[in-house]
């Protein structure tokens, strides 16, 4: 059996699904080959099953400290088995609402493997074993990537653990060493601090979230510090002296001594691999460079037919990344003039608490460019909705071109900054100057505030510090 298509999409993560429903707005008869499920890393193994368990420690933390909100609750106790069971009906949902679209959008979705057999021709291998032959004008490549490990250091189902593993945990350690302190790594450290696990975090940097502007990044290692975390930073992880026993055992070097670690378990949150393999590169031209597939800047391969999008081609391995990069792989595939994404306006999250959001170039990258800068910084101790959350610690900052005003990078730490980056996404699209940031009338009493002083302070004219 064989069918035609315009575009095949091999991987239905969110850059795959999100893709095709975008090729059925734009008519193109498509298809999606999902081996897993719709939904991807992000759905099932990512963005919002690590959201949810980080929603419960968030609370539970919050019950515990109700104290100074006046709500005394003596006895508060964690049922991790509902913690896991609400994670797990929240995916579903949102399984089920994907899974809906697609099938809105009257696209055919093949559950199984996908490969690519020759130009415009993708075999599947579905799960029932049966193997059928797509046709199609276009492959979209959407495959996704899996955690990298070190060496010696692979999840073995008891001891050691990737995220895939961690998510999956039917009851909590009592003790965690967690070796990386980058985006994932910072996230379970705060979510597992908060559930009243011991916490060790062994970075190889000289700062944890090292791609934060360095302000961030202190103050985010002060308050990580002030939970409770155990933050260690330029130490190397040795995975040749792991020991298991009672728990695990490990040595990281730091300047030149082997220094001795142990907890219940360790998880390695050292970065994601691009998933190259299994769907049929060797059948064609495409180009792969340090581990990732090449495209251009409308996401076509060597072999302007197939295109890739998403983790696969590396960068910012980001949902809300992937899925723009659909959308242009599949405009562009569809004759329309898709303007190409520019990566410095992509606000990045981390949902730790506090949280931490970005946008555009850090102070180090702006100076690294040529700019001048300037930047206003103001604190969230100093806004009055922070105080009645009772969460005052972190900062907005703003760097800004000392000529043209134009702001150049935004970076916030404090209480629902995730939420409050986009303001300054669109700022920067719109090419706005600090000025104008200022004189857009920020609500009292909101934490969005913040920014308007940041804003001000740029030119020292901040109101309430
Ligand atoms: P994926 O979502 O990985 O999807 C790829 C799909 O391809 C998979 O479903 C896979 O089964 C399928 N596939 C692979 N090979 C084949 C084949 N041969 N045939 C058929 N199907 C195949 N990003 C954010 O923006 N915000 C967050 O808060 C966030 N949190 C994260 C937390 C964790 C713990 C992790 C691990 C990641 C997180 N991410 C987050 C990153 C985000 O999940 C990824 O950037 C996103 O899922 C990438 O989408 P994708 O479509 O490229 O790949």
């Amino acid at each position: 059996m064989s069918q035609e298509y315009d575009v095949v999409i091999i991987g239905g993560g969110t850059g795959g699904y999100v893709s095709a429903i975008r090729a059925s707005q734009l008519g193109l008869k498509t298809a999606v080959v999902e081996k897993g499920k719709l939904g991807g890393t992000c759905l099932h193994a990512g963005c919002i099953p690590s959201k949810a368990l980080l929603r419960s420690a968030e609370v539970f933390a919050n019950a515990k400290n109700g104290e100074k909100f006046g709500v005394i609750a003596p006895e508060v106790s964690l049922d991790f088995r509902k913690v896991q069971a609400r994670k797990e009906e929240i995916t579903d949902r949102l399984f089920k609402g994907v899974q809906h679209l697609l099938k809105k959008g009257k696209i055919d979705v093949y559950e199984g493997k996908g490969r690519i057999i020759g130009a415009g021709n993708v075999s599947v291998q579905l799960n029932n074993e049966e193997e059928i032959l797509l046709n199609c004008q276009n492959i979209l490549i959407a495959t996704g990537s899996r955690p990298r490990t070190l060496p010696g250091l692979e999840a073995d189902g008891k001891y050691v653990m990737t995220s895939d593993e961690a998510l999956q945990m039917e009851e909590l350690p009592g003790s965690i060493l967690i070796v990386g302190g980058g985006v994932i790594g910072i996230e379970w450290a705060s979510m597992l601090i908060d559930f009243g696990l011991e916490v060790t975090v062994i970075e190889y940097a000289d700062r944890i979230l090292p791609t934060e502007d360095k302000e961030i990044s202190k103050e985010a290692q002060r308050l990580m510090k002030k939970k409770g975390v155990k933050i260690v930073t330029g130490a190397k992880v040795l995975p040749e002296t792991l020991g298991k026993g009672e728990g695990v055992s490990i040595k990281a070097e730091q300047k030149g001594k082997e220094v001795p670690y142990s907890a219940d378990k360790l998880l390695v949150s050292v970065g994601r691999l691009a998933n190259l393999e299994g769907f049929g590169l060797e059948n064609t031209i495409v180009e792969v460079d340090r581990g990732v597939i090449r495209t251009n800047e409308f996401y076509q391969t060597s072999e302007s037919n197939i295109y890739a999008i998403g983790d696969v081609i590396g960068g910012l391995q980001l949902a809300h990344v992937a899925s723009h990069e659909g959308i242009i792989a599949v405009e562009h595939m569809a004759g329309e003039n898709p303007a190409p994404l520019d990566y410095t306006l992509v606000s990045k999250c981390i949902y730790s608490s506090p949280e931490v959001a970005s946008v555009g170039l850090t102070e180090d990258e702006a100076v690294a460019k040529g700019y001048q800068v300037k930047t206003g910084k103001f604190p969230f101790r100093a806004i009055g909705k922070a105080l009645v959350f009772g969460e005052a610690d972190g900062f907005v900052k703003l760097v800004v071109d000392q000529e043209s005003n134009k702001l150049l990078g935004a970076h916030m730490i404090g209480p629902h900054v995730t939420d409050m980056i986009t303001e300054l996404g669109l700022a920067q699209v719109l090419n706005a100057t600090s000025m104008e940031i200022a004189h857009t009338i920020h609500p009292h009493p909101t934490l969005a505030e913040a920014i308007g002083e940041a804003a001000l302070a740029v030119e020292g004219k901040e109101l309430h510090a």
